[in-house]
């Protein structure tokens, strides 16, 4: 009996979805999300009850030790500086794309924080708190792919630009469209999953994606 009762909620999820919001993407990056996870626990010595890990709306787990890169080996798993920060090489190379292509259309990408290790992030708990800062552990800081974007903030032609165009990049805002209303909205943090998973996160965000740049085209136009 559930058995069918999945069949037929997985057809219908099929069928109310968009060919490009595919949901096999959750089980096609599963085998590189634990790859990832690995190298970050060894990296940081995190080890996380996979009981505690928070999943979001589409079912897919939050901060480490999970990411959805896709299509990265373990040997490619280094890291590189970029503006006194560090970044997975696919989340740098993207992001250093990104950066030029905006700064052709005049719009200034710079990194404000990057990574972060579990010292870091204890500093950043400490100051702010849990409504603001993830415990430490649990950021996506620690992924070595997520960047605070300087001057990013929710009223700006950069975010603007970003919503138009990052996740062509495959950077998405997780803080941004979180249902949890505890979670603070972050238009300046965003996470480096990947050009695949990211389309699908601008597939299900479509509405609320699509408002904001309807909001902000008022006074920025086009762009
Ligand atoms: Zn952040």
């Amino acid at each position: 009996m559930h058995k069918y009762f999945f069949i037929f909620l997985t057809l219908l999820t099929h069928s109310l979805t968009a060919q490009e919001c595919d949901t096999e993407i959750t089980q096609k990056n599963w085998k590189y999300r634990v790859n990832l996870s690995t190298f970050i626990s060894q990296k940081e010595g995190i080890d996380i009850n996979p009981n505690k890990i928070y999943y979001d709306f589409m079912r897919m787990p939050i901060g480490v030790p999970f990411n959805y890169i896709d299509f990265i080996q373990i040997k490619e798993y280094k890291y590189k500086e970029i503006e006194n920060n560090q970044l997975l090489y696919p989340a740098y190379e993207a992001y250093a794309k990104m950066k030029q292509d905006a700064f052709r259309k005049n719009i200034h990408i710079n990194i404000r924080s990057s990574y972060r290790n579990l010292r870091t992030q204890q500093i950043v708990f400490n100051k702010h708190g849990a409504s603001r800062a993830e415990k430490p552990g649990y950021s996506e800081h620690h992924l070595l792919t997520t960047i605070d974007i300087r001057y990013a903030g929710e009223n700006t032609k950069l975010f603007l630009w970003l919503l138009n165009h990052a996740f062509d990049y495959g950077f998405v805002p997780t803080y941004y469209f979180r249902i949890e209303k505890n979670i603070r909205q972050e238009s300046w943090h965003w996470r480096y999953v990947g050009e695949e998973a990211a389309q699908w996160f601008r597939c299900a965000w479509r509405n609320e994606i699509n408002n904001e740049i309807n909001r902000l085209s008022h006074t920025f136009g086009k762009i």
